[in-house]
């Protein structure tokens, strides 16, 4: 099958907005929208540095787009279309195209949104899929990784490192995990779970500043508090971990350290007044996620990850591609 093929049988079928027009033409269009501003964001993920070629193609492609629904999410934009730009190795099958493009079809449903164009090419490297995605803001709204105050409070979505666990257990680190624990984790890996309803409907009624956790969530701090201008201090013992990542991992100080730099969790770190708290934790029920209060933003620069009252050493920040 060619590209057209592959085109008009499995992607035609998602382009649902009128704006796509069905994959027909060079172009698409998006209906400017009185009183919003459009957010765009793009990531790409690629075969053996983002998933692995024995997953399956529903997950990979949940991961592609939810790595970006991460980015909108953080921003407090709610989504509503995507690009998807795909570089196709030989020997692709229709199988595994028809599994990818069912992937795509199920988030679409779960997140309501539509694919609005793209590109097929072919490549002799890996497979690799960019999506750009497109969400919207009331005008002036986009939360920004700027506008953290000392006084804040740091507040974290989801649980941290589960991800960095499940890609441990691929790469056959041992353990003494219940198969439940395993698959949760491996899940995790494989299809993160950004908190899409959270970001659209409530984070910017609170967040100063908001950074999705891409590269770890020191790292991502790191950004937000360079950007802010400000120090930001976590508490170690506060950073949410799943049942399943302790009973791997342990408890120690070394295995927070390792949760918190090792990146793929596609949650979100905010900063916001301390006096919001009631509000941004009964928002976190309305959106059914869990929200915990890990840390505070101070003046000066960095982030510091503080356990029993002296900061760590946590080495690397985060995860780098270079
Ligand atoms: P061009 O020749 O301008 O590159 P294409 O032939 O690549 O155009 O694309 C034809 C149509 O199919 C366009 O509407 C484009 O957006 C869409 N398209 C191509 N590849 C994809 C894809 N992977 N996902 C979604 N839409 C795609
Ligand atoms: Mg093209």
């Amino acid at each position: 099958m060619d590209e057209f093929g592959i085109i008009a049988r499995y992607f035609a079928p998602l382009a649902t907005a009128p704006g796509s027009l069905a994959l027909t033409d060079d172009a698409a269009v998006i209906p400017a929208r009185p009183g919003c501003d459009l957010v765009v964001t793009m990531d790409q993920i690629a075969e053996e540095t983002d998933f692995f070629k024995h997953d399956p193609p529903d997950a990979v492609a949940r991961k592609a787009l939810r790595v970006n629904l991460s980015d909108l999410a953080a921003k407090g934009a709610k989504p509503e279309y995507y690009l998807l730009a795909l570089s196709l190795p030989q020997g692709m099958t229709e199988d595994w195209l028809a599994s990818f493009a069912s992937g795509l079809r199920a988030d679409q449903e779960a997140f309501g949104i539509s694919l609005l164009g793209g590109d097929t090419s072919a490549t002799e490297g890996p497979l690799a899929i960019a999506v750009t995605a497109f969400g919207f803001v009331p005008k002036g709204r986009m939360v920004k990784r700027k506008g953290a105050r000392p006084g804040d409070a740091v507040f974290v979505t989801g649980t941290i490192g589960d991800s960095a666990g499940g890609l441990a257990i691929f790469r056959r680190e041992r353990h003494a995990l219940t198969e439940e624990q395993r698959d949760y984790l491996v899940n995790r890996y494989r299809e993160p779970l950004p908190p899409v309803l959270f970001g659209a409907r409530h984070l910017r009624d609170f967040a100063t500043a908001s950074v999705d956790i891409s590269d770890g969530l020191i790292a991502d701090l790191g950004h937000l508090a360079k950007t802010s201008g400000v120090a930001i201090a976590i508490d170690a013992m506060a950073i949410p971990r799943s049942d399943a990542l302790r009973a791997f991992w342990g408890e120690d100080a070394a295995a927070i350290v390792r949760a918190a730099t090792a990146g793929d969790d596609y949650q979100i770190v905010f900063t916001a007044d301390p006096a919001c708290e009631g509000g941004i934790l009964a928002a976190a029920a309305d959106s059914r996620i869990s929200v915990t209060r890990i840390g505070q933003v101070e003046p000066g620069e960095g982030v510091a990850l503080v356990h029993q009252g002296r900061p760590l050493d946590v080495g690397r920040p985060g995860y780098r591609h270079f």
